[in-house]
């Protein structure tokens, strides 16, 4: 009887397994079609400065539209686009979609000081090609350097690749900026992670959403913003989405708030709505606020 269960769970286990790597492959498929097919678009979520709520930044999000699957989650197709290959192209179609729809609110907005954050794959980072092509990009376009910052994560420093340091620099001399973003989740400290020479730390939403509960994730929220603020980086908490957040981050009046409780990421028309009708760029909290 034991024999005939272990069976019976090794072909359940071996059709689960078919199942996951005919999933994968019909993925793969529908990904190699996306961009073609025009499945790809870009939404934006507002950053704002705890003091004033007023608007700071806005960070594009990579959204994938699968005509049968529905709306896919970047956490589940970016792994994937790394693994095919294909995260080079899909990312520089990011970086072009981005800097052209920032383009069109910069020409009819007072948003000159407020920045466009964008996503980079550790995987691209280790492209000896990608800070020329970062370069070009945002040469070719109306927007300045020190208007963007490139969004990566602790994965990028643990190498302690130098090469990739040096790639940094080289964007950071022409003002470019770098945030380090989901910061908490690696393993770098904070003093290692400053020869990089990042100007914004993004503080991961895992801690924000623990902090009500949890003394110990609002004593690494305290010491995460003293520190980044002895470093002289920019501080910016995320998935922030309760009053309550809010009320206890109002201690730290120097911070940037990126969360549901202002607006979650919004498709470039709802963007233009909110950008045409709070033209001094003070953001109010979402409607259906949570306590
Ligand atoms: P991320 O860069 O850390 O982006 C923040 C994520 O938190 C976004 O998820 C956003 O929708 C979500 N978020 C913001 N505020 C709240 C909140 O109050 N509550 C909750 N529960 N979530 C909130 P999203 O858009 O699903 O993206 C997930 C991740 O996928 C991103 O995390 C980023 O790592 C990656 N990603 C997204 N777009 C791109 C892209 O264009 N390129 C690359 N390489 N990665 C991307
Ligand atoms: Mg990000
Ligand atoms: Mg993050
Ligand atoms: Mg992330």
């Amino acid at each position: 009887d034991i024999k005939r269960n272990h069976r019976r769970s090794y072909q359940f286990y071996s059709l689960m397994m078919r199942e996951a790597a005919y999933e994968k492959l019909s993925m793969e498929n529908d990904l190699k079609l996306a961009l073609a097919n025009h499945e790809f678009y870009l939404v934006y979520q507002p950053q704002v400065s705890m003091q004033g709520y007023q608007l700071s930044g806005l960070e594009a999000l990579i959204r994938w539209q699968h005509p049968s699957r529905g709306l896919v989650s970047p956490k589940h197709f970016i792994p994937v686009l790394e693994e095919m290959g294909l995260i080079e192209e899909v990312g520089l179609w990011v970086v072009r979609e981005a800097l052209k729809q920032y383009q069109i609110w910069l020409a009819a907005y007072p948003i000159q000081h407020v920045s466009i954050s964008i996503n980079l794959s550790a995987v691209q980072l280790r492209n000896p090609k990608l800070t020329d092509m970062l370069q070009k990009e945002v040469k070719a376009s109306n927007v300045l350097c020190k208007q963007v910052i490139f969004e990566v994560t602790e994965s990028v420093m643990v190498d302690e690749d130098v090469r990739i340091r040096k790639e940094l620099n080289t964007l950071q001399e022409n003002g470019c900026h770098f945030a380090l973003d989901d910061y908490g989740t690696g393993y770098s400290n904070l003093a290692y992670i400053d020869q990089f020479n990042l100007s914004e730390l993004k503080i991961d939403q895992a801690f924000i959403q623990k902090m009500q509960n949890h003394a110990t994730d609002r004593l690494i929220i305290h010491h995460t913003i003293e520190m980044a603020k002895a470093l002289g980086m920019k501080v910016v908490a995320e998935g922030v989405e309760m009053a309550s957040q809010m009320a206890l981050l109002s201690a730290y009046p120097e911070i940037f708030i990126q969360g549901y409780y202002f607006d979650r990421p919004l498709s470039a028309e709802q963007m233009t709505q909110r950008l045409e009708t709070r033209a001094d760029l003070v953001w109010e909290p979402a409607l259906k606020t949570l306590n």
